[in-house]
């Protein structure tokens, strides 16, 4: 696959659910990719990435901004209270929002700096023990208290189990999100974009689909 091939998957899939062409941003997820593929995704053209460490991110992205203009970053792996500050610092959007004390410390930081990234609330929609995110129950509430803290919920993320259908578990999220108000919804990955897109996706996750495998030697 090339970044090109899926940028063009994408706006299949738009015009295939009546959506507005470029209603759904691609982020490209470099995580674990060597640096010469994501720099030959910025030479082609692309701003728009996502990482899932916050260590990694800051090792790498300071960089490729200094010789790029207009990257904009998106955090999409869980997220440690005490690293809440160095990655309100590097990225432009969080998906990971998934518990009151990780929203109290991020509304503490953007009060005290007077900035905030964009805020996904992270839902785990097939209630996995071991996965991240509220559970659907929870996820009004949750988003009704980020709210009261002022913070600026975007949208809605969720990661669907590996074995089950991930449309139902997108179209959840999109049935969550529509009663809250919220119109982001960060969902789709490379084995299921195409899906997310069809139930509504205003964010698609992509990392192997365009880079290739990761490498996690
Ligand atoms: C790694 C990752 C992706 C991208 O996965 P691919 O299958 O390589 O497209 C998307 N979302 C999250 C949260 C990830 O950690």
């Amino acid at each position: 696959m090339s970044l090109a091939e899926i940028t063009e998957r994408v706006q299949r899939a738009e015009t295939a659910a009546g959506r507005a062409p470029g209603s759904v941003r691609l982020i490209a997820v470099s995580k674990m990719q060597p640096d010469a593929r994501v720099e030959s995704i910025l030479q082609q053209g692309h701003r728009i990435f996502g990482e899932n460490r916050v260590q990694e991110a800051a090792g790498k992205w300071p960089g490729f901004r200094e010789a790029f203009d207009g990257i904009e970053l998106h955090l999409i792996g869980p997220l440690q209270t005490n690293k809440a500050r160095q990655a309100m610092d590097l990225a432009q959007a969080i998906h990971t929002l998934d518990r009151p004390k990780l929203a109290r410390t991020i509304a503490r930081l953007a009060q005290e700096t007077g900035q905030c990234p964009d805020l996904f609330v992270q839902v785990n929609t097939g209630e996995e023990p071991q996965k991240a995110g509220v559970l659907p129950a929870q996820a009004d509430a949750f988003v009704a208290e980020c709210r009261g803290m002022d913070l600026p919920v975007a949208g809605l993320m969720c990661i669907p189990p590996v074995d089950e259908e991930p449309s139902l578990h997108f179209a959840l999220l999109g049935k969550i999100a529509a009663r809250n108000g919220l119109t982001g919804l960060s969902m789709g990955m490379s084995g299921d974009f195409e899906q997310a897109v069809a139930q509504g996706a205003t964010h698609v996750r992509v990392g192997s689909a365009i880079f290739g495998e990761r490498d996690y030697g």
